[in-house]
């Protein structure tokens, strides 16, 4: 998992991250969500956070 500041294009790269394919599973499919309050990148299917918008 990166963790990116907020200050630090945060957001973009989680716009150009939704929808790609899961790096750690076969079916999974990255989704823009909250994590622990903070934005994030979730995979669907395994729920692991590709990145974190501190
Ligand atoms: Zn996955």
């Amino acid at each position: 998992m990166q963790r990116v500041s907020s200050d630090d294009a945060g957001e973009p790269l989680l716009v150009a991250l939704g929808g790609e394919d899961c790096p750690w599973c076969e079916a999974g499919t990255l989704r823009r969500e909250t994590f622990k309050g903070d934005d994030a990148v979730v995979c669907e299917d395994c729920g692991t956070p590709a990145v974190r918008v501190w």
